[in-house]
């Protein structure tokens, strides 16, 4: 979905811990946070422990907009944690920025979360008695409200707040004194264990971050464990039992960074593989296959090695769209699709094509690409979408429209191909996809191709409806 503004499936949040006395944490922690940067982009934040006192800089913005060299150096210790944001539930504030800290025991505990929880309503009735009110508009502060008011080690208090949290998670703790990851039963969100030469060790959302700050990856954090990680040792507690793990299916698809790996997997080689799968489902004659920049590019070279029709570079991204504060004017963002697309005319003319992107969500962004692409020359084009249709949103995570907005949970094939203009339009099978990642179904959330939930969703789950447009 190489996709502006309003159809674009936006990613998640993406979090960093570190533990690595003696080295510049914070600064660690900045490069982490830099390298996930692509996870959200709403706001930025890292919380340090140094000595007793944990201390908090967040804000609104781009990593490297929230920190400059000063600030880095003003946040020392020996332990972080890190978070980007895309306000998938709660406004786009200051007081949604993430760490968000409370009173914990005479100190304070941080944390940063990724995903969505389903049980927002039940959990607030835990904390209403709370002296201290909750500012944020967000699940993550909820989680953290709730380890406010368990005793013991923040170990302890993670294993027992754990049990009560339904949807996902994965999330980085801090307290004076402890540094502790989790991951919800079924593993929706990545998270990662990675050791620094040396001593140190450290959890990213990606194993991308563990490559920009020099650390080596030792394992995925499991489904239902938390982890309390010190200088030399991961302590691992099995928090609640294991379930069958259900790995974001989008992440492979779309959301992960092509240069990361999940569950040991190259996201790059996925990716290249849902696009020889994709030739061999839905062939077609012509001269050039391009991929929409970046996310389709892995899968449209492997449909033309697999097909033996020459990949070309045909299309131009410009890779700062979206990540400015400026608002293109309303008849730029009518055409969203040129603020981020230029086609190079001289290879596009006169060709037929082969056009292939990672999803479609509204439609309305192809049915731009395909009037760009025709008025750069091109004599046909044929769509292949390298993942199934997206008939059903997410309650996990990610920002995805209700689901009367997504064009395919109320159009055939044909008909969305007739709607965006494309010459033909296919789409990658369900099979075809879990054969391109060779692992089975039941090791995926698939729910936003199939409506089949792993974890309940809420009882009036807006974003499921039809007859409103509404948006959850
Ligand atoms: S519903 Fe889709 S986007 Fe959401 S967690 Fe499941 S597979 Fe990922």
């Amino acid at each position: 979905m190489s996709a502006p503004f309003e159809d674009a499936l936006h990613e998640e949040c993406g979090v960093v811990g570190i533990v690595a006395p003696g080295r510049d944490v914070s600064r660690l922690a900045f490069f982490a946070l830099h390298a996930l940067q692509h996870r959200g982009q709403e706001s930025a934040g890292i919380a340090v422990s140094d000595d007793g006192h944990v201390m908090v800089q967040r804000d609104l913005g781009l990593v490297s907009t929230v920190f400059d060299d000063p600030a880095l150096r003003g946040l020392t210790g020996g332990s972080a944690i890190g978070h980007v944001r895309y306000s998938t539930t709660g406004a786009n504030k200051w007081d949604n920025a993430q760490p968000v800290t409370r009173n914990r025991g005479g100190g304070i505990v941080a944390l940063g979360h990724n995903g969505n929880l389903t049980n927002t309503d039940e959990l607030r009735t835990l904390v209403a008695d709370d002296p201290d009110p909750l500012l944020a508009t967000t699940d993550s502060e909820l989680i953290a409200a709730l380890l406010a008011r368990e005793p013991g080690s923040l170990l302890d208090a993670v294993c027992a707040v754990m049990p009560k949290l339904v949807g996902a998670y994965s999330a980085v703790a801090l307290s004076d004194s402890e540094l502790v990851a989790f991951r919800d039963a079924h593993g929706v969100r990545p998270l990662v264990l990675g050791r620094f030469e040396g001593g140190g060790l450290c959890v990213a959302s990606e194993t991308c971050a563990l490559d920009q700050v020099g650390a080596t990856y030792v394992r995925d954090i499991r489904p239902g464990e938390a982890v309390r990680i010190t200088e030399r040792d991961a302590e691992s507690r099995q928090a609640l039992p294991a379930a069958e793990p259900r790995l974001c299916v989008f992440e492979s698809i779309y959301f992960a960074r092509p240069d990361s790996r999940l569950e040991g997997s190259s996201v790059w080689g996925q990716r290249r593989a849902m696009g020889v799968q994709l030739a061999h489902e839905a062939p077609v004659e012509a001269d050039l296959v391009v991929g929409l920049p970046d996310s389709g590019t892995p899968a449209a070279i492997g449909y033309a090695q697999e097909s033996g029709i020459p990949y070309a570079e045909a299309v131009v991204r410009n890779r700062y769209v979206g990540r400015s504060f400026i608002q293109p004017d309303q008849e730029l963002r009518r055409n969203g699709v040129k603020l981020k697309f230029n086609p190079l005319r001289e290879i596009i003319d006169g060709r037929r094509l082969i056009v292939v992107d990672d999803s479609i969500v509204r439609g309305n962004t192809t049915q731009q690409v395909v009037a760009m692409l025709r008025e750069a020359g091109a004599s046909e084009i044929h769509m292949r979408i390298s993942s199934p249709p997206l008939a059903w949103p997410c309650f996990y995570g990610i920002d995805m429209p209700s689901r009367n907005e997504l064009v395919a949970s109320s159009m055939t094939v044909e008909e969305i191909a007739r709607m965006t203009g494309a010459t033909t339009l296919a789409y990658l099978s369900l099979d075809g996809l879990q054969r391109a990642l060779g692992l089975p179904a039941s090791r995926f959330c698939r729910a936003c191709f199939t409506g089949e939930y792993p974890i309940p969703v809420p009882d009036t789950p807006l974003k499921l409806r039809f007859e409103q447009p509404v948006r959850a």
